[in-house]
């Protein structure tokens, strides 16, 4: 193998001990510990997992965590009235809430109610345009843990070409723009991508986030690239014949996978720094 692996275990180990010793030093000047509210509706077990995951990891770093969790016919209403509740409580730096929801609750309807400022997903609609235009914004956590894992490796991104293959709300759109940015040059490809091979042989950043096991191979890859495999539970990228080519590569798991609760908790952090500079809960409507 002739690529270095890109540790993103580790990396996410040292972003939680930096949120750690950030946390410490804000409360030391006085600040309430930022505060996370996760809102689970429903007794979906992986979903229960992942709220638990959060909460617990937020504990660790020492954010207070406000856990909500509904019954499974929770009415709309009641769901909306938590969360206007937490959108204007200001213990709370950072609301998710738990998707999908059952389907008397319109979840996608709620998350875009979410202020931009408590949006520590950065998925709503608000936080996306923020992005997309380049303006101050909460970054979605697995794109912004992306680009940490290349910082930390000193990749250079300015006038790099960067290809994203995906171009999901949850990733590939997302990671685009923060390499654009970053002022990479950005191909996003597609299931509509003529000739993906072609495209990919260009990239000296490949970011693969498409959920096909093996989708990208390995003599796509140009001599030296950089490989972000985003593709879980099993990567979308020929991992042992990729390596042969790259200068760095994620594995799957233990690559990008780590870093997205990492990049959550970093997020909560900003968010009540962002807090104590403007009104909370600006933004409801
Ligand atoms: P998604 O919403 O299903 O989007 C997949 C994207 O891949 C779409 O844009 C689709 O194109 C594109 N695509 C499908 N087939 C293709 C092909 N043959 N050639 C080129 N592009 C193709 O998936 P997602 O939510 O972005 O997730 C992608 C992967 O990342 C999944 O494996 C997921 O589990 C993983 N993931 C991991 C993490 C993490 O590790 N923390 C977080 C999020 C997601 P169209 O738009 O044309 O349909």
């Amino acid at each position: 193998m002739a690529a270095q692996l890109i540790d993103g275990k580790a990396i996410a180990q040292e972003v939680r001990a930096e949120v750690k010793r950030e946390v410490a030093d804000w409360v030391a000047e006085g600040h309430d510990a930022p505060g996370l509210a996760t809102v689970l509706v429903g007794d979906d077990p992986a979903s229960a997992l992942y709220v638990g995951n959060k909460q617990k990891a937020s504990a660790e770093v020492g954010i207070q965590g406000f856990d909500h969790r509904l019954p499974q016919d929770a009415p709309h209403d009641e769901v909306e009235g938590i969360l206007r509740d937490l959108a204007t409580d200001p213990r709370v730096s950072g609301i998710l809430l738990q998707l999908p929801t059952p389907p008397q609750v319109d979840g996608a309807v709620l998350a875009a109610q979410i202020p931009p400022g408590k949006d520590v997903d950065g998925l709503t609609p608000l936080s996306a345009g923020l992005l997309a235009q380049g303006r101050r914004g909460l970054r979605p956590c697995t794109p912004s843990g992306i680009m940490e894992l290349l910082r930390r490796h000193d990749v250079p991104i300015q006038g790099a070409e960067a290809v994203v293959v995906g171009r999901s709300d949850l990733v590939g759109r997302p990671v685009s723009a923060l390499l654009l940015a970053a002022n990479a040059t950005v191909t996003v490809c597609h299931s509509k991508t003529r000739d993906l091979g072609e495209v990919c042989r260009r990239a000296d950043i490949l970011v693969a986030a498409v959920g096909r096991p093996g989708l990208v191979k390995g003599e796509w890859i140009k001599p030296g690239a950089t490989v972000i495999d985003v593709g879980s539970p099993k990567g979308d990228v020929e991992f042992e014949a990729a390596a042969e080519r790259a200068g760095l590569i994620t594995p799957v798991p233990g690559g990008v996978g780590p870093m997205t609760i990492a990049m959550l908790l970093r997020n909560t952090l900003l968010a009540a720094r962002a807090a104590a500079e403007e009104p909370v809960g600006a933004g409801w409507s």
